[in-house]
């Protein structure tokens, strides 16, 4: 217990041991919330007693879930967290309809459907009805309504446009679709288990405690969700920091605080005013930047380190050039640093995934070993999915999209024609296709369009591979899923597949592949020794009859792991040290000894399609406030850009550094820019040119050209350059050597 409290702050403890009934902690980045979160868990454990199968904990993404356990695991000790109910909000509510969904109707082997195939539904029923709504604004729409619990009726309910009716039609379908294929989407395990709690709230009639990690990111339903599963006498514990609400574009309600502020109106409030995580000039600058936001109110936040390095903002040609900043710099620190940094030190954070192909190209070839997060995830790779999606159509052989995707995959001689008007033909006749091509295979029925036989046998083939597969998991009394991986790689062909479509890069997908073998083999070992899943324990209610697992339900559990593991999720690669790349989104919450900010500029952040500017700049500002020691930003040389321009303001000493040690210059690099796609920087109208002045001066004995650019508008830059490398450290470090 002493050590529970031992490394806590007045602030913070009586955070932790509040017996306030509902409890909210808000406070800026780095402020121990999530630890301090952390630590009234333990506390209510270890000193209140409460039992960890009645707790429920909230957390943003998945790593932050896991990294939440840890730290419990700390206080409490080993076994706390497969006890507890941690995780994202999906996973949470995936775990109340697995086990009462009956309640409500959801059979027990629902699938559930990731982005991708909502994507493929909504496309193929635009596509079929001819219609003209663009099939990705279709599918934010749908999502944002049921983020904000509308379902389809009441939606045309409320309709008055008569051009509004494609929509409306296509959100009906789309419902229609995942009802018949037996599947439930992101928003869908949300609302239902909205509806579950609403209907039989002895659910969780257990629960006492109910905690959420930033809270300022919850929407309108996991707002009601919150409520639902603390409504027997649940305590309410959210900590959260307005500033850093970025996630408007997913129906995020800032609201939520106000709401809950009225819903709860005897709830306590605690204010944190330390930043334990960042230098003191990190901390100024990202205040800074931040406080340019006029609506926002004052806050303090106090710098507990010394006032270290000041933040640079470079302005480099190009990506190439950035990304080749961001390489010498890690080896450069990392030399410096003499073993106290190593790889797992360096974020490399970015506005949009699609920006780390020159960062992660640069890497590779300087041999820097470096994960991806928030970008192109493990189990989207092509191999992955298409092995999880025959796994899939053996759990849940209804699944259209999902078997229109592999029926030919490796060619069995099914043309897409063939397919079209099978799909068509399930379609009229209100079946499925799965049941459509299983009657034609077993010769009960004919096609209504003649099918070749080629084809014909290609259905065959597939149909009993589907079967003797579920047959197999039918007879193991255990779940055997690596024997199910193995059978369906083997009958499919998986390596000679693999070398015939992906000559160059066959080798990696297959490494690929042995590494969803290891993956599949770690949970059926934790299931053989009896242990529950982690994410699976749910405390007994009476009165409610719980659904016991299968060896079936083993496998769909293993899928539902995989499509919510939707953040991060590179699996393995723990143990070796990696640069990390990821959207800034995906790094709520997280910190990082050495952080880069690369391509800030108008367009790429503030992004070309933002609205609101304001979020744009709490996104920058939860990017910087990610950074313990060292920040380094860069946007691109002569595309001038709002947000540099307030970093810029923000700095008290800006020495701009034009990299020109790097041999590209602009002019080779030119249209090769991933982002030269569309943006015309003399188009927009606040891409004024700044005024230029050049001059020398000496340090330490090293003559440098300056030159200081002015902004119409306020913005001011200096660089140094000495014709070699250098950064506002070294011209320090330079100045130091003089002195002495
Ligand atoms: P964010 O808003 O970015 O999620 P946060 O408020 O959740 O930040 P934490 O991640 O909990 O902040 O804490 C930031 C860092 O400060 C962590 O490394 C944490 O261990 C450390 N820290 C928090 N409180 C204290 C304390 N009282 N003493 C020492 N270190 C602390
Ligand atoms: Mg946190």
């Amino acid at each position: 217990m002493e050590t529970l409290l031992d490394g806590l702050n007045d602030a913070q403890r009586s955070a932790v041991t509040s017996p306030a009934s509902v409890l909210q902690v808000l406070a800026p980045p780095g402020s121990g919330k999530t630890k301090t979160l952390t630590a009234r868990v333990a506390y209510l454990v270890n000193h209140e007693r409460l039992q960890p199968w009645n707790i429920i904990v909230c957390t943003f993404t998945i790593k932050a879930a896991r990294e939440m356990k840890e730290r419990i695991c700390g206080f409490v000790g080993e076994g706390i967290e497969k006890k507890l109910i941690l995780g994202t909000f999906h996973s949470v509510a995936r775990r109340f309809l697995v086990r009462y969904g009956q309640e409500i109707g959801i059979p027990k082997n629902f699938g559930i459907a990731d982005t991708t195939d909502s994507k493929s539904i909504i496309k193929r029923i635009i596509d079929s009805r001819q219609y003209l709504v663009p099939p990705d604004q279709a599918r934010g729409r749908i999502s944002g309504l049921k983020a904000r619990n509308v379902s389809a009726e009441q939606f045309a309910a409320t309709l008055k446009k008569a051009d509004e009716h494609e929509f409306r039609n296509v959100y009906f379908e789309y419902e229609e679709q995942l009802r018949s294929q037996n599947l439930l989407d992101y928003d869908d395990l949300l609302v239902r288990c909205v509806e579950l709690l609403q209907k039989h709230p002895q659910c969780v009639s257990s629960i006492q405690a109910v905690l959420i990690d930033e809270y300022q990111d919850t929407n309108n339903v996991q707002y009601e969700l919150m409520k639902l599963l603390a409504q027997a006498r649940g305590r309410i514990t959210i900590v959260g920091d307005p500033d850093q609400s970025i996630y408007s574009f997913r129906a995020a309600e800032i609201e939520n605080l106000r709401k809950m502020r009225r819903d709860y109106p005897d709830s306590s409030v605690i204010n944190l005013e330390m930043n334990y995580r960042s230098s003191g000039c990190i901390l100024t600058t990202a205040m800074a930047v931040i406080e340019q936001d006029e609506t926002r109110p004052e806050k303090p936040l106090i710098a507990t380190h010394c006032v270290g390095e000041q933040p640079t903002l470079r302005h480099l040609a190009t990506a190439q050039v950035e990304a080749w900043w961001i390489v010498d710099e890690i080896q450069r620190i990392t030399t410096l640093s003499a073993g106290l940094l190593n790889h797992n030190d360096y974020a490399i954070l970015i506005r949009s995934a699609a920006l780390s192909l020159s960062i992660e190209r640069a890497l590779a070839k300087a041999g820097i070993p470096y994960r991806m997060v928030g970008g192109l995830r493990f189990f989207d790779r092509a191999e992955i999915k298409l092995v999880l999606d025959y796994l899939r159509i053996i759990n849940q052989p209804e699944s259209n999209d999902v078997l229109m995707r592999i029926i030919n995959r490796p060619s069995r001689k099914i043309g897409e024609s063939t397919v079209k008007s099978l799909v068509k033909e399930a379609e009229e006749e209100k079946t499925s296709l799965w049941k459509l091509i299983l009657a034609i295979a077993q010769g009960r029925k004919k096609a209504r369009s003649k099918i070749a036989k080629p084809a014909q046998l290609g259905i065959e083939t597939f149909v009993n591979l589907v079967l003797t597969s579920q047959k197999k998991l039918q007879q193991e009394d255990s779940c055997d899923l690596l024997g199910l991986i193995d059978h369906v790689s083997t009958k499919i062909n998986l390596e000679a597949y693999l070398k015939s479509t992906y000559k160059e890069d066959c080798k990696e997908r297959w490494a690929n592949y042995e590494e969803l073998v290891s993956q599949a083999t770690q949970m059926a070992t934790s299931v053989a020794n009896g242990e529950e899943v982690a994410d699976d324990a749910l405390p007994i209610v009476e009165g409610i009859e719980q659904r016991q697992d299968t060896a079936a339900d083993i496998l769909s559990k293993f899928l539902a792991n995989v499509t919510l593991s939707s953040a991060v999720e590179q699996p393995n690669g723990e143990e070796v040290s990696q640069v990390t790349i990821s959207t800034i989104h995906a790094a709520k919450g997280l910190e990082w000894p050495v952080v880069f900010i690369p391509a800030i500029y108008m367009g790429s952040i503030p992004h070309s399609r933002a609205e609101d500017h304001d979020e744009e700049r709490r996104l920058l500002y939860v990017g910087m406030t990610r950074a313990k020691g060292l920040l380094d930003l860069a946007q691109i040389l002569g595309r001038a850009c709002p947000l540099a321009t307030e970093v810029q303001t923000a700095r008290s000493l800006v020495e701009r550094i034009e990299d020109d040690k790097y041999p590209y210059t602009r002019d080779e690099i030119d249209g090769t820019e991933p982002w030269s796609n569309g943006w015309n920087a003399t188009a927009e109208p606040w891409a004024k040119r700044p005024k230029v002045e050049h001059s020398t001066r000496e340090l330490g004995g090293v003559k440098y050209d300056v030159v200081e650019e002015r902004y119409p508008g306020g913005g001011y830059s200096k660089s140094l350059t000495n014709g070699g490398f250098t950064s506002a450290r070294d011209v320090r470090a330079l100045q130091q050597e003089a002195e002495n």
